[in-house]
């Protein structure tokens, strides 16, 4: 599959599983970071040096002004993106009752503004192309709420009403969008929970094990492939079994 992918936060955790992971199915890929510019560049390179083709872009991608510039290098550089992953996310947990404006706004930035950004801006090109990829990170905490991630469960929730109204818009110009949900994957992002809460979740989903960022880079992998050109609007959840 020898497409143009943009992977946003590439530098780490699920981003970088993802990046590698389309690399390895063929793809040229940009890798996206905010500020980890030594671990973007090093994803870059470890594509290249393994006979792939990548480079490394800065953009903080809940600024509308990045986002057009990052399209704009990415144009300059490669062409048209063909596959969007947008993987940028945060947290900023927290009780609601103690939870501030900030730490609201900050996430829903991050995880849901950039989708709309990102989104609008490669929408051209793939309605030009007549073919495309777009597809998002949500989470189970968008599905089932989580205490103390009000914030992130709502913007992870508001991907999937996005997602669903872009696939009914563009489904007929060959452009699919659908939603990956992880649930507890080894990364920065769970490193801060502690040892219990991670056992905790190990032990809670059936498989009984946390999941790896392959785990979720495998389904992005399918979803952004040729033979996933029937399945749009969906919610592809990975979690090894936590949620049913
Ligand atoms: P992570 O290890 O904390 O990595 C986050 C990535 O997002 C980094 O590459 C970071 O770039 C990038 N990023 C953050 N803010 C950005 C911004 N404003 N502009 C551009 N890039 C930005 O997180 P992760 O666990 O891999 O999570 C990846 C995605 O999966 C997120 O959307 C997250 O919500 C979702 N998810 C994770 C889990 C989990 O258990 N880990 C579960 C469900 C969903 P820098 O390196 O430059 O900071």
């Amino acid at each position: 599959m020898n497409r143009i992918a943009l992977v946003t936060g590439g530098s780490r955790g699920i981003g970088r599983a993802i990046a590698l992971g389309l690399a390895a199915d063929g793809c040229r890929v940009v890798v996206n970071y905010a500020t980890s510019e030594d671990a973007a560049a090093a994803v870059a390179e470890e594509i290249r040096s393994g006979g792939g083709d990548a480079i490394a872009i800065q953009a903080d991608v809940s600024n509308e002004g990045a986002v057009s510039d990052l399209i704009g290098k990415i144009d300059a550089a490669m062409g048209p993106v063909e596959v969007l992953v947008n993987n940028a996310g945060v947290t900023r947990d927290g009780l609601l009752a103690r939870m501030r404006s900030d730490d609201w706004d900050r996430v829903m930035e991050v995880n849901l503004r950039s989708v709309f950004l990102c989104t609008k801006a490669v929408m051209r090109g793939m309605l030009k192309n007549r073919w495309g990829r777009i597809i998002s990170i949500g989470s189970v905490s968008g599905l089932a709420g989580n205490p103390g991630q009000a914030n992130y469960a709502a913007s992870k929730a508001a991907i999937i009403g996005f997602t669903k109204s872009v696939a009914k818009e563009v489904g007929g110009r060959g452009i699919t969008a659908n939603v990956v949900a992880p649930g507890f994957i080894e990364s920065d992002m769970t490193a801060s929970l502690g040892e219990a809460a991670l056992e905790a979740a190990a032990s809670a989903a059936s498989v009984g094990r946390l999941g790896r960022p392959e785990d979720v880079a495998a389904a992005v992998g399918y979803l952004a492939g040729e033979q996933a050109g029937f399945i749009t609007g969906q919610v592809i959840v990975v979690d090894g079994g936590l949620t049913i």
